[in-house]
């Protein structure tokens, strides 16, 4: 009898949680102005599947139904190189280490059938400069993720579907699918295990792969496991490999990847803050070891710093992190600070850039123009992996960050300037209602259009007048990053 109640309380929540999105979705897009009344996403126009929510869209299972989640339980299981003088990047480094002393993971037989081109052919075939007036940006997106849902396992979690289903609502709305520019792609394959395993542990894809069958559940640190999470993780991290694939096979000039569940704060044993596998880092290896780059740099502008990333390529030459987020002193995952650097062989090739609470457009660009880009330029990557975060978007209340779609428009354009190399976007973090709104931003920034979101007067009096002093401590922390690494 209690089992049959406890049923009916989650059925209503699911009920109920529909219900609430809807109305958030109406405040929300009432609050930002928009140049044309299109862009706005109304609650009929997002199809609500709360029936389907559990239901197994991978072909892979039969369909989940509430008494399959309680008749399986939810136990609670815890279960730079610098290529002028060949030395670290990092200024008096203790360990320094000569290009010829990096060895590469040895090259796999490449199993899709893709036909392979080389690095130096895709750098003598493309004129960059003139990249974008000729090719397209690829959008890779499939409904696969919904069923990744605390709903499921009668939770709420700011990590839901109306993340993706939304931010793809508001482009189809604004008819991006429709755009020349942009071609969207919905098909394509999970990882492959061996995929996974460059980058975890067995034991550790094992617990996920054994967790998620016998139920899942809460698994702590914000992490959620339902009973197809495992296969939506490894589609996730398939999206982001068919993403750069996209580009390095058929030439598109970049590609953005909405992805979920995220993958930034996964280490190669452990599941953190929402994440299982870490995506990025598989697509690092998947380009070094499948399609043989050498060197990759991952840019993480996450609201929160990427530990999991950092901590897989801490003593690794080959693969350069760079995140900035916001001071992690008082703030998720209390790591990624100046002075962690890298180990090793890896010494050097880790950069943490810690934004000081309140920073916002201006503080962000003069990173990215200082540190970043002269960081990316000194590293010569062979490919960038952008770990794209919309959560240091000023209406990500808890986060206290300032970001403004003008500030991702900036990020893009700044990003369309200087890189001379191949990049993909992939989604992070971004817990508000405006995941397309920004992503549109960046997207148009990226093609040399104008920003077709226009936000203004959102700061009050006040918040303007302190930002001088946030722009200072900033300023300040921005120096300490440049004299570590020798930046002029
Ligand atoms: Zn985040």
């Amino acid at each position: 009898m209690g089992q049959i109640n406890k049923k009916n309380d989650i059925l209503k929540k699911i009920n109920d949680l529909a219900i609430s999105q809807f109305d958030e979705i109406e405040y929300e897009s009432a609050s930002i102005k928009l140049d044309n009344p299109v862009d706005e996403v109304t609650a009929k126009d997002i199809p609500r599947k709360k029936t389907s929510l559990c239901s197994s869209k991978m072909g892979r299972k039969e369909k989940i139904s509430i008494e399959d989640i309680f008749s399986n339980g939810t136990e609670d299981e815890n279960t730079g190189m610098d290529p002028e003088n060949n030395s670290c990047l990092l200024k008096n480094p203790q360990e320094k280490k000569s290009s010829s002393d990096i060895s590469f993971p040895v090259k796999e037989t490449e199993i899709s059938g893709t036909p392979e081109k080389t690095k130096q052919e895709k750098i003598i075939n493309s004129d960059y400069l003139n990249k974008s007036d000729t090719q397209k940006i690829a959008l890779i997106y499939n409904t696969d993720h919904e069923a990744h849902s605390s709903v499921c396992l009668g939770m709420e979690s700011p990590e839901r579907p109306q993340r993706l289903t939304d931010a793809y609502w508001y482009l189809k709305k604004n008819r991006i699918f429709e755009d020349d520019k942009f071609e969207l792609f919905t098909r394509f394959e999970m990882a492959r295990e061996r995929d996974i395993l460059r980058v975890h542990t067995s034991s550790y894809v094992d617990f996920i792969r054994s967790y998620a069958s016998k139920g899942g559940g809460f698994l702590g640190d914000s992490t959620y496991i339902t009973p197809q999470s495992y296969e939506i993780a490894l589609m996730a991290a398939g999206g982001a490999i068919k993403a750069a694939e996209l580009v390095i096979d058929e030439n598109y000039l970049c590609s953005f990847a909405l992805i979920r569940p995220p993958g930034h704060h996964a280490g190669s044993d452990k599941y953190s803050g929402f994440c299982m596998f870490n995506n990025a880092a598989v697509l690092a290896r998947y380009l070094q070891q499948v399609k043989g780059l050498k060197k990759i740099l991952i840019l993480d502008w996450d609201a929160h710093a990427g530990n999991g990333t950092m901590d897989i390529f801490y003593s690794d030459p080959t693969v350069m992190t760079v995140s900035i987020h916001r001071d992690p002193a008082d703030y998720y995952p209390r790591t990624g600070f100046i002075d962690q650097t890298g180990e090793g062989a890896g010494k050097g090739f880790t950069a943490n850039i810690e934004m000081p609470q309140g920073s916002g457009d201006e503080e962000y660009i003069m990173a990215f123009k200082e540190v970043i880009i002269p960081l990316i330029n000194r590293f010569s990557p062979d490919f960038v992996i952008c770990c794209c975060g919309f959560d240091g978007y000023y209406q990500e209340k808890n986060n206290k960050l300032k970001l403004t779609a003008e500030g991702y428009y900036q990020i893009g354009k700044i990003l369309r300037d200087s890189l001379s190399v191949d990049f993909t976007l992939l989604l992070e973090g971004g817990y508000h209602r405006f995941n397309g709104q920004l992503c549109h931003s960046i997207l148009s920034s990226l093609l040399g259009r104008k920003n077709p979101i226009n936000e203004s007067d959102i700061f009050s009096q006040y918040e303007l007048g302190i930002q001088k002093k946030i722009y200072q401590k900033a300023q300040k922390n921005i120096a300490d990053v440049k004299e570590l690494f020798s930046i002029k």
